[in-house]
């Protein structure tokens, strides 16, 4: 079982991190959104999330991987968490010299400040702030999203004319995703202190910040089956410590800290003489850990900041519209982490990340932005993908009614009226025939908008080509409302006779 144990969690971790890497960084709409959605949903914070929303099936996921952990300890942290393979992966990059020889003792009192914070966090109704701040597949989302795709695009790009003269056709140039400068801060930072601490010190992030680990912490203490040393067989030579990226093998008590171990079965494959073994260890119940009084004190008083973020979360100027399948901006805010599927999933990139247009505490949310696109009438991935059930997921024919939002009409700006032209741009381009025209003056027709038809998709307002601001907008809706005959009244093409019209 030594032999075949890492190699095992090694394939399942490059599966598992793979699939996500390629959701969050695909450019070009290639990921299914059904192998993004299953792959994201099996994440504990999201799947967390969807359950607590009501979905069974993601409640049957977290009991799943609730069991696994009692029955096997935190392979969830090894093979299935993508942040946790990354800082593996940033880890190998350490001189061999500057590996970690020594077993490091637990920092309780951050680690169980940072699981009260986001404890209390939760309770006082700040949920979707302390996922985002907090959770391990949201922050690996918004780096490989914001940081890594953009990277990739720039670097598709950039081979284009090369690939050309070449006469490849496979490559060809995107639009760049330009994510907004506070989001790519927030990543960056992000990035750079996971890497720090990896490079440091191996997952330390994992076993002192990351609230996720904590929890599966704290029921490996009890796991079934566990890293056990052998004293009999254990000579000491440290190859064990050598190889463990979370120095959590105490050899001169001869014991695992099962809370911090993340079962990679390293150590396993480095020592030489049996003396450490994954084997059934029910009854060896390590002691419950002892979160200090100065851990549970460093946590509250990190609430109050998430509160003054709530409090500050003041009105912002335009509202923003949250896509269909949110139901409202309210819901949203509660629900979503942040982790930007939903963006890279967009196929008009109408679908971006916000950084206060919802206020503070819609940092990281997606909103429809119509200076950049408009939604798609027929498409409906961002609801597909959303592994917490922020955006639920719509059948085309009801997203097609979905209204999020109405559009307004502002005659003074309409060039139909200030320049006395022909336009008609946002009518045509409406799918619902919301927008109409209606006879003005000299043959002219100005737009008129009749809100009942209106889904808030933002067609119009794209299209619109007065600048800076355009004579049509949308305005969004608090609460998500059902549009009248929407699919019934979109644009027919002319049925092909087979005459000329002319
Ligand atoms: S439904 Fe609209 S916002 Fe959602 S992915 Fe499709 S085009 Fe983007
Ligand atoms: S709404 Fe988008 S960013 Fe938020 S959790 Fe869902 S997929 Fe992630």
């Amino acid at each position: 079982m030594r032999r075949w144990l890492k190699p095992l969690r090694v394939l399942l971790a490059v599966v598992f991190f793979g699939v996500l890497s390629a959701a969050f960084l695909d450019f070009r709409g290639l990921m299914p959104t059904r192998l993004a959605h299953a792959f994201a949903a099996m994440q504990l914070g999201p799947a967390t999330l969807a359950a607590v929303a009501g979905s069974a099936l993601a409640a049957g996921s977290v009991a799943l991987l609730l069991i696994v952990t009692l029955l096997f300890g935190r392979v969830y942290c090894s093979v299935i968490c993508p942040l946790g393979i990354l800082q593996d992966a940033i880890a190998r990059l350490r001189p061999r010299r500057r590996t970690a020889t020594r077993f490091a003792p637990e920092n309780k009192t951050i680690r169980y400040g940072f699981l009260t914070s986001a404890l209390l966090a939760v309770a006082l109704g700040a949920t979707g702030v302390a996922f985002t701040l907090l959770d391990p597949y949201s922050h690996f989302g918004r780096i490989t999203a914001t940081l890594g795709r953009t990277a990739l695009v720039i670097g598709n790009n950039t081979l284009v004319p090369a690939a050309q003269t070449l006469g490849w056709q496979a490559l060809y140039r995107v639009p760049p995703p330009a994510p907004p400068l506070g989001l790519v801060l927030f990543a960056t930072i992000a990035a750079v202190t996971v890497a720090a601490l990896a490079l440091w010190r191996g997952r330390i992030y994992c076993n002192t910040v990351c609230p996720v680990g904590t929890i599966l912490g704290l029921l490996s203490r009890v796991s079934a089956f566990r890293l056990t040393i052998d004293p009999a067989a254990c000579t000491k030579c440290a190859d064990c410590l050598r190889a463990c990226k979370a120095q959590c093998i105490d050899l001169r008590a001869g014991r695992v800290d099962a809370s911090r171990c993340v079962a990679c079965a390293n150590c396993l494959s480095a020592c030489r003489h049996g003396g450490i073994a994954y084997r059934f260890a029910w009854r060896r119940t390590q002691r419950a850990p002892d979160p200090q009084r100065r851990a549970l004190v460093a946590g509250a008083l990190a609430v109050p900041p998430l509160a003054a973020l709530q409090a500050v979360a003041a009105a912002p100027r335009r509202a923003p519209v949250a896509p269909p399948g949110a139901h409202s901006a309210t819901r949203l805010l509660d629900r979503c982490t942040g982790c930007q599927l939903c963006v890279t999933a967009c196929p008009t990139q109408v679908l971006q990340p916000a950084v206060f247009d919802y206020g503070w505490l819609g940092f990281a949310k997606p909103h429809l932005d119509f200076e950049r696109a408009f939604c798609n009438f027929d498409c409906h991935r961002c609801g597909d993908v959303c592994p917490t059930g922020a955006i639920l997921p719509l059948a085309l024919a009801d997203k097609r009614l979905t209204s999020v939002g109405t559009a307004q009409f502002e005659r003074s700006r309409c060039i139909v009226e200030t320049d006395g032209t022909d336009c008609a741009a946002c009518s045509e381009h409406c799918p619902t025939k919301a927008v109409n025209t209606v006879p003005f003056r000299d043959n002219l027709r100005l737009p008129a908008v009749n809100e009942s038809l209106c889904i808030g998709c933002g067609a119009c307002e794209f299209a619109c080509p007065v600048r800076p601001q355009r004579a049509i907008t949308v305005t969004a809706r608090a609460t998500h409302t059902r549009a009248a005959q929407a699919v019934e009244a979109r644009p027919q093409l002319p049925k092909p006779t087979g005459d000329f019209p002319f």
